[in-house]
């Protein structure tokens, strides 16, 4: 099935401006705003001649909106009337990533071309996530020039480096901090993913998720000493022989599996959807089949990851020059991927229970996961029913997002922090082009994205007449 299959209303806003706009994301792309983690390497006149552009082209937001610099990174405010309103914050990051030397040639359009042809607009940042930045803002504009009132202040919060490390999206916050906002949701990009709901016992069916939270992530580091020498008498062991054993012992003894809160949302809107035993049958009543659905879950590719901590033993280093040495100091890495319940302290605790003493182990680097937000939330009803709208034929349920964005420094101000972004390109495109060479959007998936941001906007900000 294609993704494109699944959009509906594709009529509404028929007076969108949508060559138009094609044309203001196609300007934005041509503005090489790569971020380094080296900040020298950055260059920032790129980033600034982006915010004039994209002020010269949304003169509504311009006029009406306050535009602050922090650092380089930019928040727009665009006042509502009802100040016992908490604001909505709509997220997207300025920065892109580098094009991977040698690969340029290989680009059908140069990266910084924005070329648009073929049905697409081409160019580094079309997927990540420009798309997303230009389609908040043509949202505001749209609701503004059709002479919209926000009764709820909107906040457009563009960082510069969410894809090194975040500190501008922190400068923000911190910006809204000692301003005592509190927010009523956040939208960042994330999630998205159309998946086959087989695994629920819903085959046919369509999933589609929305990030509630990120797990955490950590690269265990195990080391083992020993002073080597003639293999012929091993009597004590290896070096090698003890660090496999300790890796083995983490990977077999691992946290045991839970359901959450996303899950359990899941199940419950899956299950009047859910054709095939056993699944049909403990989806009625979760609590009393727990067990068997974590075992369910733990024995499927597509569902583990979402109740269990996964471990992936990655690196190991220190073997013998030579197959009749015995090693000396060896040292390995474990990637872990954390469910909340697992945070890095309780973790490590678990893993030297289960090594010998002469294991040494400690975090070579840990993330604990993000704070999950709320489901039953304003936010969330409000976003799931854009996308019904748009979108009718898919489930879409709470999940985890797959990576990390600025979106988790935005959890102080609050409990309603959404990861994903709208535009359901097909998954070809999205796999090649994200981070990758021909990054490019379809103007159809791109105007659909817009769309649901658009009326999110209007439904959230401009028609809404509850305290949320
Ligand atoms: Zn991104």
């Amino acid at each position: 099935m294609k993704n494109a299959d699944l959009f509906r209303n594709e009529t509404d806003y028929p007076d969108f401006p949508a060559e138009a706009a094609v044309k203001r994301l196609s300007g934005a792309l041509t503005f090489p705003t790569v971020s380094y983690v080296d900040t020298a390497r950055v260059d920032y006149t790129a980033f600034q001649r982006m915010q004039a552009y994209l002020r010269d082209s949304y003169p509504h937001v311009a006029a009406r909106g306050e535009w602050e610099v922090i650092g380089h990174s930019l928040l727009i405010t665009l006042p509502g009337s009802d100040p016992a309103l908490p604001p909505a914050l709509f997220m997207a990051h300025q920065d892109v990533v580098p094009i991977v030397p040698g690969t340029e040639g290989n680009w059908t359009h140069d990266p910084f071309s924005g070329d648009v042809s073929e049905g697409y607009i081409w160019g580094r940042g079309a997927m990540d996530i420009k798309q997303m930045l230009v389609g908040e803002l043509e949202s505001a504009e749209y609701l503004l020039s059709h002479g919209a009132a926000f009764r709820r202040t909107v906040y457009l919060a563009f960082g510069e480096d969410e894809e090194t490390v975040s500190h501008g999206a922190m400068a923000i916050v911190k910006a809204l901090r000692e301003r005592g906002a509190r927010l009523a949701f956040v939208l960042d990009e994330g999630a998205g993913d159309v998946t086959d709901a087989a695994d629920w016992g819903a085959p046919g069916e369509y999933t589609c998720s929305i990030g509630m939270y990120e797990k955490g992530y950590g690269d265990l580091r195990l080391r083992v000493k020993s002073k080597g020498g003639h293999s012929s008498n091993p009597f004590h062991g290896t070096s090698l022989g003890r660090l496999s054993q300790a890796i083995a012992a983490i990977i077999e003894n691992m946290p045991p599996a839970r359901l959450s809160e996303s899950v359990r949302y899941s199940l419950k809107e899956l299950a009047p959807l859910m054709t095939e035993e056993p699944m049909k049958t403990w989806a009625k009543d979760p609590d009393a089949h727990e067990a068997e659905i974590l075992d369910w879950f733990t024995k499927r590719e597509s569902l583990y990851h979402l109740v269990k901590t996964t471990a992936a033993p990655t690196m190991i280093s220190g073997g013998a020059p030579a197959g009749n040495v015995m090693p000396q100091d060896m040292e390995a890495i474990i990637n872990f991927r954390m469910i909340p319940a697992d945070p890095p302290d309780k973790l490590i605790g678990h893993c030297r229970a289960l090594v010998g003493e002469d294991v040494e182990l400690d975090w070579a680097q840990q993330i604990a996961a993000s704070v999950p937000s709320e489901i039953e939330s304003y936010g969330f009803r409000a976003l799931k029913g854009v996308l019904e709208h748009y979108f009718d034929r898919l489930v879409f349920i709470p999940a985890q997002n797959k990576g990390a964005t600025d979106a988790r420094q935005y959890e102080p101000l609050s409990r309603r922090v959404m990861r994903f972004g709208p535009f359901l390109e097909e998954e070809d495109v999205s796999a090649e082009g994200v981070h990758g060479t021909n990054e490019r959007i379809s103007i159809r998936a791109w105007l659909q994205g817009v769309r649901v941001l658009l009326r999110l906007m209007e439904e959230t900000c401009v028609k809404d007449d509850n305290l949320a």
